[in-house]
């Protein structure tokens, strides 16, 4: 079975595109084209998110600091280049995990309860 089967039917009615933007397990998910049930990336799309959220974001104040001018003489290279650097880290904390979503781990019920549904 695909990554991009829907979990209730079992049909294949998502791509890449659809599954980046379905969300994670807090979030209400998008409904299935075949089955219109809701769908969401898994348990394990949502925890790698996360630890990747966070390592990215530990990175990006340390390099931060690091690049500080006290440490200039230490650390020339992050003095000069960590702007850039947690630039590009800031970026990453945007799109790895849509990335990840896109081409990496099955998609889950949607469990978030919606109340605008009847
Ligand atoms: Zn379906």
């Amino acid at each position: 079975m695909s990554i991009y089967n829907c979990p209730h039917c079992g049909k294949r009615t998502f791509n890449p595109w659809t599954k980046a933007f379905a969300g994670q397990l807090n979030s209400y998910g998008k409904p299935c084209q075949e089955c219109g049930r809701r769908v969401v990336n898994g348990k394990a799309a949502t925890i790698f998110n996360a630890v990747y959220s966070t390592l990215a974001i530990a990175a990006l104040i340390v390099i931060y600091l690091l690049g500080d001018v006290k440490y200039n003489e230490r650390f020339p290279f992050i003095h000069h280049y960590g702007f850039l650097i947690n630039i590009g880290l800031f970026l990453s904390i945007l799109l790895v995990p849509r990335l990840v979503n896109a081409f990496c781990f099955p998609l889950d019920k949607a469990i978030k309860i919606d109340l605008n549904r009847r």
